[in-house]
């Protein structure tokens, strides 16, 4: 090897090395809401310094040069676009589009060395091909996900069978797999074979799966797009994407296992169950819910001593944190203890809510999370809940029958009083009735969460 292309071998492992550390970094200072911004900084710059010095290295042609830089282009792009523009409501399903695109991008990786055939040994060859089958299913299984939040697919297709069909193309999947390694060679046509059955895999998969669960269903193929990434690093014997795909991987994982926990259900039933789109009730509900004008809610709060704010998925669609952090701050400021409790999974998607007010500008010091803040509520004298619905219902921890037993939920019953703000009798994401609406300290002040918090304002103000 000379000296220059050693040097240029040292100047690319370095900088994935420091890449690297940066990925490992930003992730760590997002996982507080005071670092997350510059925790997203520190991972996009690793992801800008891998970039860079693997295009400057390639030894590309002037032609495939530009087609890299033309295509870094148009998607940064693209995305730099959508990113700015896109609602807060709909950020599940962006994620769900880019994360397909990485799943996507890694399978085109193996496509490419395995139509090549120059993947090398069998192990390598095996390698290519595991990343590319979980990169397959990813990009194709995000793509439905993306188009059933966006309410481009409204049907769930489902019939008899389903699982059996799945099971038959994954089995065929896997057995092209091991023809193409016991063959020790990729034969064009068994690798399109394989790619098409994994694709299709990817979007039965997902199909039958209710747009409701789909963010825990973008948060498993993110995990599984990490990996695709991780395994075609080690195709291209490249350490920033064998790192970055195992951290996403990893991160993925966890996400989803604590999306699942938080909703106290396994992985299998959110693939398999079909919950969400039941419309299960829960029945036997005594009691009626109890309307208060604002006006009177407002008095109630203005002359609180401790309020605890539970914001939920309503508030997100009503866009009303600006507005709730005005009515707490006029209640701050006449003297009330004011904390927001925060559920993991209000909301559509993990941290839904500590963006919404972080956005609005609370101080992070007001924020508390489930277990923080779960034994101030019988301290409180008002829980105002703002949206949230299935968050606060205690049959997940009274009723036994009830779809959502054993979710840890948020306290608000033990309150003194509760101020539930939602438009009207519609139910939660569970589809299920919540008995704390019907509780006798529970009212129910009806319209939406921002014309709501409005009211509010103006009755705090009124009440002197
Ligand atoms: P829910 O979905 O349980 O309830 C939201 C409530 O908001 C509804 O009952 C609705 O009632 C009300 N609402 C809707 N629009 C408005 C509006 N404009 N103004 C006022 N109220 C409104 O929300 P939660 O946050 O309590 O619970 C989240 C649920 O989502 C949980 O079941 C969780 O498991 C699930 N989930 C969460 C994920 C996450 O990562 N956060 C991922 C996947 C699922 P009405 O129509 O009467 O107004």
């Amino acid at each position: 090897m000379s000296g220059a292309t050693m040097s240029a071998a040292t100047v690319i492992q370095l900088s994935y090395l420091i890449a690297a550390a940066l990925f490992i970094l930003g992730l760590k200072r997002m996982s507080s809401p005071v670092t997350a911004v510059s925790g997203v900084r520190w991972a996009g710059l690793g992801m800008l310094l891998a970039t860079i010095v693997t295009i400057v290295f390639m030894g590309a042609t002037p032609l495939d040069l530009g087609l890299v830089l033309g295509a870094a282009l148009v998607g940064g792009g693209l995305a730099w676009v959508s990113g700015k523009r896109v609602a807060m409501t709909d950020m599940p399903q962006m994620i769900a589009l880019y994360n397909g695109m990485g799943g996507g991008a890694a399978a085109a990786i193996a496509a490419v060395e395995l139509y090549r055939g120059e993947t090398g040994n069998a192990t390598h060859l095996t390698i290519a091909l595991i990343g590319g089958f979980i990169g397959s299913v990813s990009f194709s299984g995000s793509l439905i996900a993306f188009g059933k939040l966006q309410g481009l697919i409204t049907k769930s297709v489902r019939f008899g069978g389903q699982k059996l069909v799945n099971l038959a193309i994954l089995v065929a999947t896997l057995a092209v797999g091991a023809t193409i390694v016991a063959q020790s060679q990729a034969a064009a046509p068994a690798v399109t074979g394989f790619f098409v059955l994994a694709l299709l895999l990817g979007i039965a998969m997902t199909l039958p799966i209710g747009g409701a669960d789909m963010p825990v269903v973008i948060s498993l193929y993110n995990a599984l797009t990490g990996l695709a990434v991780g395994f075609e690093g080690f195709v291209l014997d490249n350490a920033a994407m064998i790192i970055a795909g195992t951290v996403v991987g990893a991160a993925g994982t966890l996400l989803t296992q604590l999306m699942a926990k938080a909703m106290n259900r396994s992985l299998g039933n959110v693939l398999f169950a079909n919950f969400g789109e039941t419309g299960a009730a829960t029945g036997g509900l005594t009691g009626t819910q109890k309307p208060i004008e604002a006006s009177d809610a407002g008095v109630m709060l203005a002359f609180s001593q401790k309020v605890i704010v539970v914001p939920g998925y309503g508030m997100a669609v009503a866009q009303a944190q600006h507005k709730v952090w005005e009515l707490c701050q006029l209640l701050i400021d006449r003297g009330v203890q004011l904390r927001f409790a925060i559920h993991p999974v209000a909301g559509r998607m993990p941290g839904h809510m500590n963006v919404l007010l972080a956005e609005a500008g609370v101080p992070y010091e007001l924020i508390a999370d489930l277990d923080e803040v779960n034994a101030e509520f019988e301290t409180a004298d008002v829980a105002l809940i703002i949206g949230a619905n299935d968050v606060v219902n205690p049959d997940a921890r009274n009723n036994r029958q009830s779809p959502i037993y054993g979710m840890p939920i948020l306290n608000a019953d033990k309150a003194k009083n509760v101020i539930v703000i939602k438009r009207g009798q519609g139910q939660g994401f569970s589809g299920i009735d919540n008995a704390l609406f019907v509780l006798d300290q529970t009212r129910m002040l009806y319209g939406d969460a921002q014309s709501a918090a409005n009211q509010l304002i103006h009755a705090v103000k009124a009440a002197g």
